[in-house]
C-alpha cells in the first residue's frame, strides 16, 4: 500500500501554477448553461451576484473537481483559507432553490473532521454524507447516487482519518453497548487486510469502501465508465490537517 502525495503538498500557496480560486469558480459559473441531468432540467441562464458558486453540472471535469478539493485542503493547511471571505447571506439566497455541489465526501462522523472547513469550502459546494467509519451502507449509496445523478457532483472522496474510534473499536472487536458493533462487519475486511495497525486499517478501509461504492452502485459505476465521475479514497491526519489521496 502506498500513498500518493496530494497536489496541495506539491504546490506551495504562492506557486504560480496554482490556479486562483476565483478563476476556478468563474470558469465553472460561465460553463453552466443548458445542462440536463437525470431528467432534471437546469436553468439555462442565471445571473449570479456572487461568483463563488461552484456549479457541478458544467464542463468541470472530475480531475478539476478533485484538484479544487485538494487545493482547498492546501489552503486550509497553509492557513490561507478563502471560505471565510464569502458573503454567506448572499450565498444562502442564491442557493435557496437549488444546489450544485461539485464534490461529494463520505467522511466519518468524527467531530474532528469538519469537512467543509478541511477543504476550505462553503455553502453549496460539497455534498457530505457522514457515518462512523465512513462505511458504505444502502442509505449512503442512495444519498451519493442522488448527489451524482441529480446534483451532478463530479468526484466522490471517501475520507478516513487518524485516530478513528470506529476503526479502533472494530480492531478491538470487544463487546460494546447498543448497536455500535453494527459497524464492525463493514470495517472487518480492512482489519483482515491490514491487521492491528490502526492507520493501515483506516487507509485500507477508505480504499475498500471507495471500491465497494464504485462497484455496488450501477448509477455510480456508469458515471465512472462515462468519464463523468471519479471515486477516490483519502486519509485525513487530524494533527497536521493534511488530506492524502490513497491509491
Ligand atoms: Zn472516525
Amino acid at each position: 500500500m502506498s500513498d500518493t502525495t496530494s497536489s496541495n503538498q506539491l504546490l506551495s500557496p504562492t506557486d504560480s501554477r496554482r490556479p486562483s480560486r476565483r478563476n476556478f469558480l468563474r470558469g465553472s459559473a460561465v460553463a453552466v448553461a443548458g445542462v440536463v441531468t437525470a431528467g432534471l432540467a437546469v436553468e439555462t441562464s442565471r445571473s449570479f451576484v456572487d461568483p463563488y458558486s461552484v456549479l457541478a453540472q458544467s464542463t468541470l471535469t472530475p480531475e478539476a473537481a478533485l484538484k479544487e478539493l485538494m487545493d482547498g485542503n492546501g489552503r486550509f493547511v497553509s492557513g490561507k483559507t478563502t471560505a471565510p471571505e464569502h458573503d454567506v447571506a448572499s450565498l444562502r439566497r442564491q442557493l435557496e432553490e437549488k444546489q450544485e455541489p461539485f464534490a461529494a465526501v463520505l467522511s466519518c462522523a468524527d467531530s474532528r473532521v469538519p469537512v467543509e472547513i478541511v477543504f476550505d469550502q462553503t455553502f453549496g459546494q460539497l455534498f457530505v454524507t457522514r457515518v462512523a467509519g465512513n462505511i458504505i451502507t444502502p442509505e449512503i449509496i442512495g444519498s451519493l447516487e442522488y448527489g451524482v445523478a441529480v446534483l451532478g457532483t463530479k468526484v466522490i472522496l471517501v475520507l478516513g482519518h487518524s485516530n478513528c474510534g470506529a476503526v479502533k473499536a472494530a480492531v478491538a472487536g470487544k463487546s460494546v453497548p447498543g448497536q455500535i458493533s453494527v459497524l464492525y462487519s463493514h470495517i472487518q475486511p480492512a482489519v483482515d487486510e491490514a491487521g492491528h495497525d490502526y492507520k493501515a486499517v483506516t487507509k485500507a478501509n477508505a480504499k475498500i469502501q471507495a471500491k465497494l461504492l464504485s462497484q455496488a452502485s450501477t448509477v455510480i459505476a456508469e458515471k465512472i465508465k462515462e468519464g463523468q465521475l471519479k471515486v477516490v479514497a483519502g486519509y485525513y491526519d487530524i494533527g497536521s490537517g493534511v488530506v492524502t489521496l490513497l491509491t
